[in-house]
């Protein structure tokens, strides 16, 4: 086990882990080409949305809240209660067989385009380290320095600009829980009795600055689930970069003039493009490897490198193993049909469900420890409690309606004007003509209205004297 060449080295142990089992630090080469610019674009997006989103409200409520501590939740304006977490079930169960389903079959695409690790990795603190320490040569050279006044200066704005940064998304974070208005009261006037919560946000900042200053690709390689659960999820037919060896092997120098099939060599000019610019710093083709997140930067590098050769683009591109093998091109097969076609169904369940959830929810209890009473001579009457959850963003007036069997509900306190997102509770009597009420349980069913409009039907009881009581 002693002499690894360098085609098996690279399985016992990952890539930013030397031989001596220190960090090998990863100074990747800045990407460009046409993926990178659709990343770039996509990253803009995400990146815009993250931070314009506390500040959209509809009808003076944010667009997005998670409010664990007072359990209010509001996802693009619809607000959510404890009561709607029943649907938390069905939809948890969709989301963690979309992602396997998806992982399946589309790989880790969500790693390089989506996940929030890539995007302020690669579009935010990334480009600020480009800007002050220049390329990946130079920010080699510059660590390698000894510290003098411009080492000092360029580290210490970096890294002044790299907190910043982590303290200015630790707070919008912070937004997305107790919203925009609360955070700005808490750093403005009500500083003085908040100290607890800023200090909890400058921590945090700080374990935020470390992930992206220090850690990096540590967290995609070793710490991110996700990225541990590629292993089991991913197999022959699922799509991810991959290098065409089939094509690019054996692999040579470019030497001008000559002609490289006579010369019995393959595509790959051996230029290492694809290295320099992998953020995780893997050589992609040793084949699919647990710390590539798909980020395409080798795509865009080797495309660069193909189109100066004037060879056809796509030595290293989005491909599954299956394909590279069999010198397939990739096709849309039946699973990849049928998976996407379960994918799609499990978005339409949710989309339902989401849409099926009712505006107002309403509950019909007798009133604890009471039984029926006297009404009056011919009459019976019970006491009952109505709760409400008005899950609209408007002021509901809610009546009730007897449907069965005859009889009138007198409203105690006047009348039920729910106010948006709240809870509201009233009492009332049901009295019901002693001829109605033969059995000690009678059923008896109500209407819910809002705004005149029916939104519930409630079956309960009615409790009347057993036979043995009855005159
Ligand atoms: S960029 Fe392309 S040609 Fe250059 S080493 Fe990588 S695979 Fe080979
Ligand atoms: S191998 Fe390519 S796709 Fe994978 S992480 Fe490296 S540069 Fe990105």
């Amino acid at each position: 086990m002693e002499n690894f060449d360098e085609f098996d080295d690279y399985r016992d142990r990952i890539s930013t882990i030397g031989t001596n089992g220190k960090r090998v630090w990863v100074y990747p080469k800045k990407p460009k080409g046409k993926l990178y610019n659709y990343r770039k674009i996509t990253a803009l997006f995400l990146l815009a949305f993250f931070f314009l989103a506390p500040f959209i409200k509809i009808d003076g409520e944010p667009f997005l809240l998670f409010n664990v501590l007072e359990r209010k939740f509001i996802l693009f304006g619809f607000p959510f209660f404890p009561q709607d977490f029943y649907l938390l079930v069905p939809v948890m169960i969709a989301f963690i067989v979309f992602v396997v389903l998806f992982t399946v079959v589309y790989g880790r695409i969500f790693c390089g385009w989506l996940c929030p690790q890539t995007i302020f990795m690669e579009f935010v603190y990334r480009q600020i380290e480009y800007w002050i320490e220049g390329n990946n040569k130079q920010q080699r050279r510059l660590d390698l320095a000894p510290l003098n006044f411009n080492k000092l200066w360029r580290k210490g704005l970096k890294h002044f600009l790299f907190y910043f940064i982590s303290f200015i998304t630790i707070v919008w974070f912070l937004a997305y829980i107790i919203g925009m208005d609360q955070v700005f009261r808490i750093f403005t006037a009500d500083r003085g009795s908040n100290l607890a919560l800023i200090l909890g946000v400058v921590v945090f900042s700080g374990v935020h600055f470390l992930v992206f200053a220090k850690l990096r690709e540590q967290v995609c390689v070793i710490i991110c689930p996700y990225g541990r659960l590629q292993g089991v999820l991913l197999d022959r037919n699922s799509i991810v970069v991959s290098y065409d060896y089939n094509r690019g092997e054996p692999r040579g120098i470019y030497k001008p003039h000559e002609n490289r099939a006579t010369a019995g060599k393959g595509d790959c000019v051996e230029c290492s493009s694809c290295v320099q610019v992998c953020p995780t710093g893997i050589d992609i083709r040793h084949g699919t490897q647990l710390e590539c997140i798909n980020c395409t930067a080798c795509i865009d590098a080797c495309n660069g490198v193909m189109k100066r050769m004037n060879k056809p683009q796509g030595l290293i591109r989005y491909a599954s193993e299956r394909s590279i093998a069999d010198t397939e091109p990739l096709r849309f097969n039946v699973r990849i049909l049928l998976y996407s076609f379960v994918l799609l169904g499990l978005l339409t369940l949710t989309g339902f469900l989401f849409s099926e959830r009712t505006e107002l929810e309403a509950s019909i209890l007798r009133m604890s420890g009471t039984m029926y009473q006297e009404y009056d001579a011919q009459h019976y009457s019970n006491i009952y409690v109505i709760q409400v959850v008005n899950k609209t963003r408007n002021t509901l007036p809610v009546e009730i309606e007897l449907i069965q069997p005859g009889g009138e509900i007198k409203m105690m306190g006047g009348e039920l004007n729910i106010e948006k997102g709240k809870v509201g509770k009233a009492d009332f009597l049901l009295v019901l003509d002693k001829n109605v009420v033969k059995k000690s349980l009678t059923n008896v069913k109500f209407r819910v209205l809002a705004n005149g409009r029916e939104m519930d039907v409630i079956n309960t009881s009615f409790v009347g004297p057993n036979s043995l009581d009855r005159p």
